[in-house]
């Protein structure tokens, strides 16, 4: 008996025992590599607000994160919102760069400070308005706490909305954490609301005096430079609309 198994070839044993197996779809999966995560929650711990980004894309795999670029934006505590000119000029950078729009214009990435990685309404609202009309977008959300929501949406077909799991691939070739550099991002595009003025019980009459007189020297030296023209009136004109695509308000408890 043991000859005759053996004296099959072990091509067609394979085959009788093992039928074929069909392969199944595989749930896709949010990845990124750890030069990405790492550059993520670095922000993410930077400041006390949200901030917000673009995910670059890997050339092979729209769903693997090599990148997460900030764009200008305007963050306090209880808002965020990107520069819709900024927005522009980072897709032009891109563009330039040999990108196409897959690869940097699809993931939305933002954090929230706290333990809830659930979108707001605002975020969802977002999200239509200004993601809605490409194939697919998705919108990533990383919490302090480090919960996250990976929502990937699709417009073709019957369209619809999946959730998905998240990882870092740690098969990725990576290159050394450059902090330098993504701090000097984030001090460039962040522009965080100015400190509360202290209350102040007692104010001495003189230091109070020579407060008005520094901002009354201020206010003096900025209309000069007005006068001269020693300032982009361009940058003066560009209006954070709070109705922007982009503008996003949270409430934190
Ligand atoms: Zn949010």
């Amino acid at each position: 008996m043991e000859a005759v198994m053996s004296a099959e070839s072990p091509t067609t044993n394979r085959l009788r025992r093992e039928p074929r197996r069909l392969r199944r779809p595989r749930r896709p999966m949010l990845r990124f590599t750890p030069w990405a995560w790492a550059k993520l929650v670095f922000l993410r711990d930077l400041g006390p607000t949200e901030v917000g980004g673009f995910g670059i894309s890997s050339a092979d795999d729209l769903l693997l994160i090599e990148d997460i670029r900030l764009v200008r934006q305007r963050c306090t505590s209880v808002t965020v919102q990107f520069d819709d000119v900024a927005v522009a000029d980072f897709f032009d950078e891109m563009v330039d760069r040999g990108l196409t729009p897959e690869r940097f214009a699809r993931v939305w990435i933002h954090t929230h400070p706290g333990d809830s990685a659930s979108p707001s309404c605002v975020d969802e609202e977002t999200f239509v308005r200004s993601f809605g009309r490409s194939d697919w977008v998705l919108m990533f959300i990383l919490a302090e706490g480090g919960q996250t929501t990976a929502r990937l949406r699709f417009h073709v077909g019957p369209g619809g909305d999946c959730e998905l799991p998240v990882d870092v691939d740690f098969s990725c070739d990576f290159a050394a954490p450059n902090r330098a550099d993504w701090k000097e991002e984030y001090q460039r595009s962040v522009l965080l609301p100015p400190p509360p003025s202290p209350i102040v019980d007692d104010p001495r009459p003189q230091a109070f005096s020579s407060l008005l007189a520094d901002d009354a020297l201020t206010l003096d030296i900025f209309e000069q430079r007005l006068r001269d023209g020693d300032y982009d009136l361009g940058l003066l004109d560009e209006e954070w609309e709070i109705d922007s695509p982009f503008a996003e308000e949270v409430v934190y408890g």
